[in-house]
């Protein structure tokens, strides 16, 4: 048995977690002295283990490239979906590298088999084969957690929603959620709305790619996008070099959409130069935009992992998995630059302090 004393709920309870066999046992607010104990300093919080559901965690394919463990626990994050870097010509090399990796790696696979060797992937609809996205889904199925589509004009080019008909479809047939790039137009963000069912993912949601973002002329919510929503769909945020606006997401916040889980879309080049950095700067950027503590953390823990499906990450109940992350609140300045060079201020920063995986405890570095 495992003991960790003296951590900090989000409601600021203090608490000790026990863990057996790499599984939460219980979560109390007694503290015990059997077994291993790990004491973890004053003022550090635990929460579920982030999961960052939009990633490029395949190392081999620049410049979309990174490597899980660099963009995972290292930063606090102990599950990186893969977001498409890959399609059936890769996926055999992602899973040898997930293998590899402490972090837990999943993976949308791209419904082009080249995945993101070449950036305009889906001009060349030859590029969709069912036949080996049937292979992959049966080769790697605890890898693979659906279809990523990327429906941009520089990604489909005359294809129009010719690409997104094709991944609903074999997304049925799989019986798995789509995760669908947004950008520019076309094809429009409504048509791509209106095709998608419970369960699908919007990533780049508050991007401000001209004429087609989440906003109508009259600067309203689309009604496509509540529509969506109503049905299930989800929205996740994508940061990215190129996709998130403080502008739309205040605008967003100020209309009080619901929007479901925060990802940074990072690789080497964003993680490096920034806007992106890490999972933790994502967090704060929200932070700064006014959301609470409780609403980012949940944002990435349980709302990702119900999009996964996978009940088994994403609490503190007894008997999930023992991926946590330890992080502090540290009241100190920071400004913060979205994907246009627009900055705002917060006050209160998360900093990652340490994580579990599956019981193995490790201090980021
Ligand atoms: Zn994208
Ligand atoms: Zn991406």
């Amino acid at each position: 048995m495992l003991n960790i004393n003296g951590v900090s709920l989000l409601n600021n309870r203090k608490c000790n977690i026990q863990i057996m066999d790499g599984y939460i046992q219980s979560v109390t607010e007694r503290s015990f002295r059997k077994g291993e104990v790990i004491s973890v300093p004053e003022g550090v919080y635990v929460s579920p283990g982030w999961i960052d559901l939009h990633t490029h965690a395949y190392p081999c394919l620049e410049p979309y490239c990174s490597h899980p463990d660099k963009i995972g626990y290292k930063t606090g994050v102990t599950t990186v979906i893969d977001a498409g870097t890959c399609g059936a010509d890769n996926i055999e090399h992602l899973y040898a590298v997930a293998k590899g990796s402490k972090t837990r790696v999943f993976s949308f696979l791209n419904i082009a088999q080249t995945g993101l060797k070449v950036s305009d992937e889906l001009v060349d609809l030859t590029n969709i084969s069912w036949e080996k996205i049937k292979y992959s889904f049966q080769a790697y199925p605890e890898l693979l957690v659906g279809l990523k589509v990327r429906m941009s004009k520089s990604v489909v080019g005359e294809n129009g929603l010719e690409p997104l008909k094709l991944a609903r479809k074999y997304g049925d047939l799989l019986q798995k959620p789509l995760m669908v790039h947004i950008g520019s137009a076309p094809p429009k963000i409504t048509d791509i709305l209106d095709l998608l069912e419970k369960g699908d993912v919007i990533t780049h949601c508050f991007h401000a790619k001209e004429g087609n973002t989440i906003f109508n002329h009259q600067q309203k919510i689309h009604p496509s996008v509540y529509h969506a929503l109503r049905r299930g769909v989800y929205l996740d945020v994508g940061h990215g070099t190129s996709s998130f606006s403080f502008q739309i997401a205040k605008q967003a916040k100020n209309h009080q959409l619901p929007f479901h889980s925060i990802s940074t879309d990072i690789y080497e080049k964003n993680r490096l130069n920034g806007p992106v950095y890490d999972m933790a700067t994502t967090l704060n950027k929200f932070l700064a935009l006014g959301y609470s503590l409780v609403d980012v953390i949940k944002k990435v823990t349980e709302i990702p992992a119900a999009i996964l499906h996978k009940p088994e990450f994403g609490t503190l109940d007894k008997g999930t998995v023992a991926d946590l992350t330890f992080f502090t609140v540290e009241k100190e300045q920071l400004v913060l630059e979205d994907a246009y060079g627009e900055t705002v201020t917060t006050v209160n920063q998360i900093k990652p302090y340490a994580v579990m995986l599956g019981g193995e405890y490790i201090v980021c570095s």
